[in-house]
This record gives structure tokens, sequence and C-alpha cells, in this order.
């Protein structure tokens, strides 16, 4: 994520001493094209507009702080995803991002395939429509009530992640007379964090089959004589808004040699490898992601330079984005309540939400953009701290940031770039209800998930 100090700096910029917020705009009333959603726009009034449809009637009739996802961009990004990678290549998008029935019914339209985790993730792909041979399922520790229900779907592939899985997976399926497509997760000794990797330790950590002391070696082997499973490949995943592709290149490579050794010990090559996901996008306009046809390019020919090298045919490469499809979709409408300016320090800007629908900046120190929203305004910037309503001081929504000097309640402002991992993440903190999300397309907004209401959380309470 960006950091990056204000060179001249705010009036008080010294007492920063993080020293991660970025400059503003150099007219806060323009939209960064890099952070919001394409059809993304300010109409002749100065109001935001999606879809065609101006942001205050979007409060009006959704309520804030709510979740507008531009279908159309949504469904661009799986055609360049989809077109970049190219039939001989499999995209999966990772449903952990944000899934919901309409989402799996986007993707299974626009050929892209789908990743879950758990047995919520693949009820919604299967209700949907999702067809099983095309979802993969993931997870360190998935039940055995998830890996029955998987099999008897016929999943497309489940990701082994250890051990006691393989002979889990076999056992089930075996049971029911089926081979069960598979690949085998492995851990690269590579962690990538968005500009830098670092190559030390990431064995350290709960997922994957380490590659290191022969570990995913002797994985395929046991996997190999297990009459439940068809092994069809080896799978990676690196880290999470990754910007540099150098982290995939040495994970392809230590695959690629994982390939060459199972050939040479088995006579068997593995058909398929996974990369993961992981590829950035832009929160802030100091975020610069590579497009798909680059990362496409970047991967496919990391792979054959590899395989060329250790005499091995080319194996179908998959990969698995899921913010960079779903992330620069959405954005998050919220209605300025109270504004608390500190002499000196910032000033506090509290919303209608927080924590509770982006638990990111809490968790990670995420970094996000704001725009007023509603209105233009000519207004000195002044330097922000966009808070939510929850009771902890760690509820922060955007941490450091410039809105115009005259904002007041009743301003609608808006944090874009939150298609992934916000609404997905999304809890009930102080009984908070979680935020509906808004498809919005061509002129047209539908509910493509609601609301939750008081009804919703008593309902659960059956004491
Ligand atoms: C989380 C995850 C992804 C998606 O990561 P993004 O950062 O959303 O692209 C892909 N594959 C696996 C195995 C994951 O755990």
């Amino acid at each position: 994520m960006s950091r990056s100090a204000h060179p001249a700096g705010p009036r008080h910029a010294d007492v920063l001493t993080e020293g991660h917020y970025t400059a503003p705009a150099a007219d806060l009333n323009v939209l960064d094209e890099k952070v919001w959603s394409r059809t993304v726009s300010r109409d002749a009034d100065g109001a935001l507009t999606v879809g065609g449809i101006g942001v205050a009637r979007l409060a009006e009739e959704f309520g804030t702080p709510a979740y507008f996802l531009d279908e159309s961009d949504f469904r661009a990004r799986c055609r360049a995803w989809a077109d970049a990678f190219g039939p001989g290549a499999d995209v999966f998008y990772a449903g952990k991002a944000f899934l919901s029935r309409a989402v799996v019914r986007w993707l299974k339209e626009e050929g892209l395939n789908l990743d879950v985790c758990s047995g919520g993730e693949l009820a919604t792909a299967l209700d949907a429509g999702m067809p099983a041979e095309r979802i993969a399922f993931h997870g360190n520790n998935k039940t055995v009530a998830e890996i029955e229900r998987a099999v008897e779907a016929g999943v497309g592939r489940i990701v082994l992640d250890s051990f006691q899985e393989i002979v889990r997976v076999a056992h089930i399926a075996q049971q029911r007379g089926v081979r069960q497509r598979v690949q085998i997760r492995v851990t690269v000794g590579v962690e990538a964090h968005t500009h830098e990797f670092i190559a030390t330790a990431h064995e350290d950590q709960k997922f994957g089959i380490a590659l290191a002391g022969g570990q995913a070696a002797e994985a395929v082997r046991r996997a190999l004589t297990l009459d439940g499973l068809e092994l069809i490949g080896i799978h990676s995943h690196i880290g999470s808004q990754i910007f540099d592709m150098a982290g995939f290149e040495v994970s392809a490579r230590r695959v690629v040699q994982l390939l060459a050794e199972v050939r040479d010990e088995h006579g068997v090559e593995l058909p398929e490898i996974d990369l993961g996901g992981g590829l950035g996008i832009a929160y802030t306009s100091e975020d610069d992601p590579r497009e798909p046809h680059e990362i496409a390019k970047a991967l496919s020919d990391i792979v054959t330079r590899e395989c060329e090298a250790a005499n091995l045919n080319t194996p179908r490469i998959s990969v698995e984005p899921g913010r960079a499809i779903v992330g620069p979709t959405a954005f998050t409408l919220y209605e300025v309540g109270t504004i608390k300016p500190l002499e000196g320090l910032r000033t506090y800007v509290s919303v209608d939400g927080g924590m509770s629908d982006n638990i990111r900046t809490a968790l990670y120190d995420a970094e996000y953009s704001v725009a007023l929203v509603s209105r233009t305004s000519d207004a000195e910037p002044m330097l922000v701290r966009v808070v939510g309503k929850h009771c902890e001081s760690g509820d922060i929504v955007v941490k450091d940031a410039f809105l115009p000097a005259d904002l007041a309640p009743g301003d609608l402002i808006a944090v874009p770039a939150t298609g992934a991992y916000c609404r997905s993440m999304a809890s009930n903190y102080n009984h908070a209800l979680r935020p509906p999300v808004v498809a919005v397309r061509d002129g047209g907004a539908r509910v493509i998930v609601r609301r939750e209401t008081e009804e919703d959380l008593l309902r659960l309470d059956v004491g």
C-alpha cells in the first residue's frame, strides 16, 4: 500500500509522526479514475453518479451506509481476465472477496470459474447455478462434512492443504466410488507484500505444504498412490495486494522444479499449475496496478521459460484473482454525522458505518481514499480521519485523507475500492445492521444483498 508524506505538508504536518497520508489531489473535486469504478463520474451539479444514477437518489432509495457495485465494470473486469488468459488457461474468481448469488451468475455468464473456501460459499455457488466442475474448493481445515458435500457435488478440484486432508479426501471419494480431481497447495518460501517480497521463513504459516525439506514431494508421493485421488497439479498462493511480479517469478520457478522432480521420480507430468491470486488494485492514487493482459503475459512467459529449462511440457495455468476483479467495482456511501476539528491535529469526520462494514483499516492498516460526493466544493482541503460509529477508538475507515473544509453533517462521502473484503468481512459489532450491496447498471439499481434488519438480529437471538 502506498505510504507517502505530503512534501509541502499541511499546517501541522509535523505532528503526523506515522507519516503516511496521501497528498491532496490538486483538485479534491476530481475523481481519480484509477480508484473509482468505470461508470463513475460527476454530473452537471457536481454530484457523483454511477451507472447513470446520482448518489442523492441512491442514498434516498437504499439508505446509507451502503455498497454500490458497478455491474458493467464487474463484468468488464471478468472479461478482461478471461480474454487475457485465453482458452488455454483458467481464471478462478476468489469468492471470499465478495460472493452473492448475483455475482455467481455474472461469473457464470462471463465464463469464469469460482474458488470457494467454506460450506457457505459452496452452497451459494451451487444454489446460483455455478456448474460444480467450475468450482475449486480451498481451505486449510475443511470439515469432513464440507469435503463430503464438495465431492458429492462433483467440484472440479479440491486443493489439498495438509497431509491429513490427502487421506481424508481420498477416503471420502473412494467411499463414493469416484476419483476426485485435486491439487496440492505448496508453500514456496516466498511471501509477497505490496511492492517487495521477502524470501525467508514463509513456511511459517498455516497454509500449504512446504516445498522445503521434501514435504511437498512426499505429499505428491502419497497422493499418487491413493485410488480416490486424481492429482492434476500444484497450487501456490503467495500473498495479497501484490504489484511486483518478482514473487510470482520465484514461485513459478519453484513449482516447476517440483513438477520436474515428480516427472523424474514417478514418470508423471502433472498437467496444471495454479499461481493463486493476490494481484493489487488502486486504493489510492499512488497505487499502480497492472492490467490483466500484462499479468497474463508475464505469468505465461515465466512458466514457459521455466518449463523449457526443465524440459517439461508447459502445464495449463490457472490464476485466482478476487480483489483485482471486485475490489475496484464498488464504493461505500456514507452520510457525515458529526465533525470534530482538533486544532493542530486533524478533523475527525464520523460516518454512519465504520469497522462493521470495513474492517480492513483496523485489521491491517489498509489505506483508502475518500471524496465528498453529494456536491463539489471550492473550500480549502482539510486533513481528516474518517471514523465510524462503533465503540472502539480503532474504528477508522480512512486514516489520513483530505476533504473540503466546508464539509458538513448531512453531506455524502464515499470510499472507493471497497468491493473486496468489506461486505464479506462485515460484522454485527455493536449490533450494527450489515449494509446492503446494490448493483447499479445502465440507469437501473437493484439490491443484490439486502440490508440487515433488527428482526434479522433478533431472530438469531433465541434466548
Ligand atoms: C485469498 C486468496 C485468493 C484471492 O486473493 P486476492 O488478493 O483477492 O486476489 C486467491 N487464492 C487463494 C488460495 C486465496 O487464499
